[in-house]
């Protein structure tokens, strides 16, 4: 059976533990590969290669690590089959989604950020007509990158680009729960001749690897991406130390529509912001607010739109629900539609874990569920699912819905839906969400800031964003002598 390997200095070698740990279909449930059960020896094997590549690296004109990024993001290009079907059996996830999403998403945050870093720019200040003052933005040094499983590929390449195109050095950890891209990222790395040490790739459990990384007093800065708890534990480590931070935690996305919005078009993109990726998409809306005067309409509507979702093997044509990442996190759904069901909830369709015949007879899945009758206020309208689950709120004015939607302590993303253009400006201001999107869902320009507000995260990704976060800002002022 295939095993996975760490990528430190260039090359690919076991754990320093020589452990392995069982990597899951979640489609079958069945053990197809081994991942390296890493601990702090070889978080300090892959820092200490970073620190050696740094001075290289970051010296580098930016032309030149454009190139490098560049390479990766054509080989991704030209292996995009293989990467699709390895994220769709390692995460569950429609074969057909990863091939029209994930692996084209790495392959843009690559040539995105190698192409970004040529136009960056830095400022002056020039005072009292002898005073000039300059901006130096510097790499870092040695930064840790962190990412969750539901986008395995896509959330680590949207760090790893930009830490490299800025002159940083890299230690990644991809979820042990599916690392299989990631490796395969490290291949690709070595067929391109990146230089050594430059990127190094780490596998094994969060609270043991990617707590040593983060514990490390050689790296500078963490990039995370994670649950809001993991996010808080990182910050707790980090902060007496001043590392960097960035933090792209949870969600509880409200997504509201106003009776005057375009039907069509709102029916169709609010099955997709609440069902694809099985509901595993942080930006996913698993609160709908509907307008009092089309809620029975758009129940209906709803409803039937989801029953025809075609659940099954993700690697069959014409899936679109595949299954969840694991059997922890399937049980932890269906958990959640019990406490909602003891809430008082009204299941609309769904409500239980389905079974797929076939070869995926004994996978993880879980039936798209939308259900009604919650108060905004309960566990099941409070806390992040983080999966295929919905539910449905009326309300009667712009003011109760924004108190709903408010309610939560997160605040990553929401969705408007309306023709009038005043009403979404009105809301877009008061919503406390880092990212809405009015009459559309998960349509992303790579430079523009992606990131949460209250218990959502800390800091922003995308563009320069993301550039600035990956480098020390530098002012240096000058008195120039007149005579
Ligand atoms: P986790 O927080 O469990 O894990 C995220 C990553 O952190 C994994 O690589 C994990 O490793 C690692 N990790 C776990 N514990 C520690 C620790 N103590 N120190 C350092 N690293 C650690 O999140 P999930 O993987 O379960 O992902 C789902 C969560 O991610 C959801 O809450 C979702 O909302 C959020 N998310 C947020 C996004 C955003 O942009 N705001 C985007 C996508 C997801 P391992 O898995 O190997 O244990």
């Amino acid at each position: 059976m295939q095993k996975i390997y760490n990528y430190i200095n260039g090359a690919l070698c076991p754990p320093s533990s020589d452990s392995y740990m069982p990597n899951v279909n979640p489609a079958t449930a069945e053990t197809y590969s081994w991942i390296p059960d890493s601990d702090e020896r070889d978080v300090e094997l892959a820092v200490r290669a970073a620190e050696a590549a740094f001075p290289a690296w970051s010296q580098l004109s930016a032309s030149k690590r454009s190139e490098f990024l560049l390479k990766i993001a054509k080989k991704i290009n030209e292996k995009m089959d293989a990467l699709a079907l390895a994220e769709s059996i390692d995460n569950g996830k429609p074969f057909s989604l990863a091939k029209a999403v994930d692996i084209p998403r790495a392959e843009q945050n690559f040539s995105f950020f190698a192409t970004a870093i040529l136009h960056e720019h830095t400022d002056a200040h020039i005072s009292e007509n002898k005073v000039i003052n300059y901006t130096l933005k510097q790499p870092i040094g040695v930064v840790a990158c962190i990412s969750p499983w539901n986008l395995p590929l896509y959330l680590f390449s949207w760090k790893i680009a930009p830490a490299l195109a800025a002159g940083n050095c890299v230690v990644a950890k991809p979820s042990e729960i599916t690392p299989m891209t990631a490796f395969l990222l490290s291949e690709i790395c070595i067929e391109i001749g990146l230089p050594a040490g430059v990127l190094n790739i780490i596998h094994g459990l969060g609270a043991k690897t990617g707590q040593s990384m983060v514990e490390n007093p050689k790296v500078k800065a963490v990039s995370f991406t994670g649950g809001t708890s993991t996010g808080a534990k990182i910050a707790a480590i980090a902060a007496p130390h001043f590392k960097k931070l960035s933090l792209e935690l949870g969600g509880k996305n409200p997504c509201i529509i106003f009776s005057d919005c375009n039907y069509k078009k709102m029916l169709q993109t609010t099955v997709k912001s609440s069902f694809a990726n099985q509901g595993q998409i942080c930006l996913c809306s698993s609160r709908i607010f509907i307008e009092k005067s089309i809620y029975e309409q758009f129940k209906i509507d709803f409803v039937n739109a989801v029953k025809e979702l075609r659940l099954g093997d993700p690697l069959e044509k014409g899936t679109q629900v595949g299954a969840v990442v694991s059997k922890e996190h399937q049980q932890k759904i269906l958990s959640y539609i019990q406490t909602a069901k003891e809430e008082g909830a009204t299941i609309l369709c769904g409500g239980d874990q389905e079974t797929v015949s076939g070869r995926c007879a004994s996978g993880f899945f879980v039936q798209p569920t939308v259900l009604e009758g919650l108060s905004p206020s309960c566990r099941t309208n409070q806390e992040e699912i983080f999966g295929p689950v919905v539910t449905l709120t009326a309300f009667e004015t712009e003011e109760e819905v924004l108190t709903y939607a408010n309610s939560v302590k997160y605040g990553l993303s929401a969705v408007i839906w309306t023709e009038n253009i005043n009403k979404a400006s009105r809301m877009a201001m008061q919503l406390e969400a880092g990212i809405i999107w009015t009459n559309t869902w998960l349509l992303r320009d790579l430079r523009t800031p992606f990131g949460g507000m209250k218990d959502s995260g800390l800091g922003r990704e995308g563009g320069f964003y993301a550039l600035n976060f990956f480098t020390e800002t530098k002012n240096i002022c000058i008195d120039i002598d007149n005579h």
